[in-house]
């Protein structure tokens, strides 16, 4: 085994990698962009090495830095990590001519996968069904349009250097091939800087079943299925092993023809065959269709861990280290069921929109298994994958596991950022999921009843009232209403921009009463904590200007009062940035008479507007940000100063 090993990553797979290398005893280098320098995985490791500044292009994508950082540590072998590097043949060629091992596959195997067209040549001479289609050299326009009417409509285009769901098209009828195919051409140039596209059958009732495959290079064994079928614009978001409704028969078929995938290429290391499947009727041996191989780890591959007992990463390292596969086939078993959720900072009904910020709470039940790079206080920022965390729950059977997933899901809290978490838990409980009915056209069928949030009830909104107030600490309430004069007062909350006034009032019966809007509800505190109408209320965070609700459809609310207030610094004689976010405006300039409450800043934080407005009268002494400016919480942006 090597002694000292280098991540060539970041985030929740650096400290996953970190982890299994720890347990076998092997030191780790980590490598950091400037953006990362506070980050998890770099905390975790025992050396870690600065690669350059927030953009991968001079960070993480120059091998370069990276195998003369192993060479300076001293560490003897590169493990990749997903994305990046990870299936960069060049990269692979550079680490073994520094006399490095890299932790994964041979450049050839990478290259012989690299291409789709290729791979798929390849895989008809293993013997393995491919998807039928036109995967020649011909890329005339014409041509590929003649190709697509022989295979018959719907088609879909993809571009052989695809990845990502980019480059990708469904064409239903001949009418839209042409505008597709021009699209798919110009997004997969910029995406890959390879314009090349295949044409394929597309199949309905499509569903995503891969085969986790491993090898040592003569040698290969399957670890069975995982259904990653549930996905958005082609992107996975709940994964899970097995796949519902899979045969001995079926998993027999799939996980031959991945094996016999391996070694057509003396695969080395864990690698991934993704099968599309007709899930029209059943799944049948002959209804599953090779559509590319991925040449590393898979982001979900702890639901196969889970159901299989096997450390894909001690593997790794151990084959790599030169010896033969820890196990053969025969030791493999599937014992229960497992799910993985991906959470991201991401606005789902903007469009899954990545979001930035930083995470101001983060916390999961101990149930479930977290791969996460961040924590309480990291940011999200702009450079990377917006993921926090991945949530994996394994049970006896799916129904248990299911419910183990939605319980961790309810469980998990989350402040400071837009996340998808809602979306996620709707999905967990969503009835075609729970019958296994998955197949990738779910997500947008189900549409805006896994989108929207449902609108908060009135009781729920008395609540966060009551928090924005910080009434519902141990003494807050005694303290709050024997200071208050009279015993009743107005606190104003927000959500997406829509503005709420909301009387809370003192209550002799050692509660407090809310009015919002036309209803009124009663809080008490009991044993079990606050109770409203006899259920408690949500666990609630706050947190600067904001309020967070967990619990099932976790939701966050703006408290506008003391945004203004807390914007305001000592003395009001200057405006911070109240929360990390994007510059939108400035209105003053040095020298500007203001009167206060005036406009001064727009701020956008978390997909919304803040004005920032002057604390008090006075003179703009200066003004430190510009339009565009990204700022982080507590950036003075505008002072203040006496009218001469
Ligand atoms: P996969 O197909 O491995 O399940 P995706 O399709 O979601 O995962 O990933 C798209 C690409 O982004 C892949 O190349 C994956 O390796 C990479 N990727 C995803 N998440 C991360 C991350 N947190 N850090 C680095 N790369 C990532
Ligand atoms: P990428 O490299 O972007 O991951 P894939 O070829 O793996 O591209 O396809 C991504 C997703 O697109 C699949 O998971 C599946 O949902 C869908 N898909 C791909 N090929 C087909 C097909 N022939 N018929 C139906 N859906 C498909
Ligand atoms: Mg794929």
């Amino acid at each position: 085994m090597f002694d000292k090993i280098l991540i060539a990553n970041r985030g929740d797979i650096a400290c996953r990698v970190i982890r299994s290398a720890q347990k076998l005893g092997v030191e780790t280098v980590a490598v950091y962009s400037d953006a990362d320098l506070r980050s998890v995985h770099v905390a975790m490791a025992d050396h870690a090495v600065r690669l350059g500044p927030a953009p991968v292009a001079e960070s993480y994508l120059r091998g370069d830095l990276i195998i003369q950082a192993a060479l300076d540590t001293g560490a003897k072998a590169i493990h990749p990590g997903y994305g990046f590097l990870s299936e960069n043949p060049e990269f692979v060629e550079a680490v073994e001519a520094a006399g490095l091992v890299f932790i994964g596959p041979s450049a050839e195997a990478i290259r012989a996968m690299g291409l789709k067209d290729a791979a798929k040549d390849l895989m008809t001479k293993a013997g393995v069904p491919v998807v039928p289609g036109y995967q020649g050299k011909n890329q005339d326009a014409d041509h590929l349009a003649a190709e697509a009417e022989k295979i018959g409509y719907p088609v879909l285009i993809k571009a052989v250097a695809g990845g990502g769901g980019k480059g990708m098209r469904l064409v239903e009828s001949a009418a839209g091939f042409s505008e597709a195919l021009a699209s798919a051409q110009a997004e997969a140039k910029t995406a890959f800087g390879n314009a090349n596209v295949l044409i394929e059958k597309y199949i309905t009732s499509p569903r995503h079943i891969e085969v986790q495959v491993f090898g040592d290079g003569t040698n290969a064994v399957h670890l069975f299925e995982r259904d990653c079928s549930l996905q958005r614009r082609h992107q996975k978001v709940i994964e899970e092993a097995p796949a519902p409704g899979m045969t001995a028969d079926v998993r027999a078929a799939m996980g031959d023809a991945a094996v016999r995938a391996a070694k057509a290429i003396g695969y080395a290391g864990a690698g991934t065959i993704e099968f599309i499947v007709d899930g029209s009727d059943g799944l049948r041996a002959d209804g599953f269709w090779f559509m590319e191989m991925n040449t590393r780890l898979q982001v979900e591959h702890p639901v196969t861990e889970a159901i299989t007992g096997v450390d894909l990463v001690d593997w790794q390292l151990q084959v790599a280290a030169g010896s033969p596969l820890p196990a053969s086939q025969a030791d493999l078993e599937i014992s229960g069921h497992a799910f993985e959720a991906r959470l991201y900072a991401e606005d789902v009904p903007k469009g899954f929109l990545p979001a930035t910020g930083r995470l101001d709470h983060l916390a999961f039940p101990a149930s479930a298994r977290i791969d996460s790079g961040v924590q309480t206080g990291s940011e999200i920022s702009p450079w990377y994958d917006p993921m926090i965390a991945k949530v994996t729950v394994h049970g006896p059977d799916r129904e248990t596991a299911l419910r183990r997933l939605s319980d961790a899901l309810a469980k998990t809290e989350v402040a400071g950022l837009v996340t998808n978490l809602g979306f996620l838990q709707r999905l967990a409980t969503h009835p075609d999921f729970a019958a296994g009915k998955v197949d990738t056209g779910l997500i947008a069928r189900a549409g805006d009843s896994l989108i929207a949030a449902p609108e908060a009830t009135s009781s729920r909104l008395g609540w966060v009232a009551i928090v924005a107030a910080g009434l519902d600490t141990k003494d807050g309430a005694m303290q709050g209403f024997s200071l208050w004069q009279p015993l009743r007062r107005t606190v104003e909350i927000a959500s997406d921009g829509e503005t709420m006034e909301i009387v809370l009032q003192f209550d002799e019966a050692d509660g407090i009463r809310a009015e919002i809007g036309e209803n009124q509800h009663l809080y008490r505190r009991s044993q079990l904590g606050w109770v409203c109408n006899g259920t408690r209320c949500p666990l609630a965070l706050r947190h600067g200007a904001f309020v967070t609700l967990f619990g099932a459809e976790p939701q966050q609310f703006e408290i506008p009062d003391s945004l203004a207030r807390g914007s305001a610094g000592a003395g009001g004689d200057r405006v911070d940035a109240p929360m990390p976010g994007l510059v939108q405006d400035v209105v003053v300039q040095p020298g500007d008479t203001v009167s206060e409450g005036q406009r001064m800043v727009v701020l956008e934080a978390m997909k919304m507007e803040h004005v920032l407005r002057a604390p008090r009268d006075g003179v703009v002494a200066t003004v430190a940000v510009a339009k565009g400016d990204q700022v982080v919480a507590g950036h003075v942006m505008v002072t203040l100063e006496d009218a001469a």
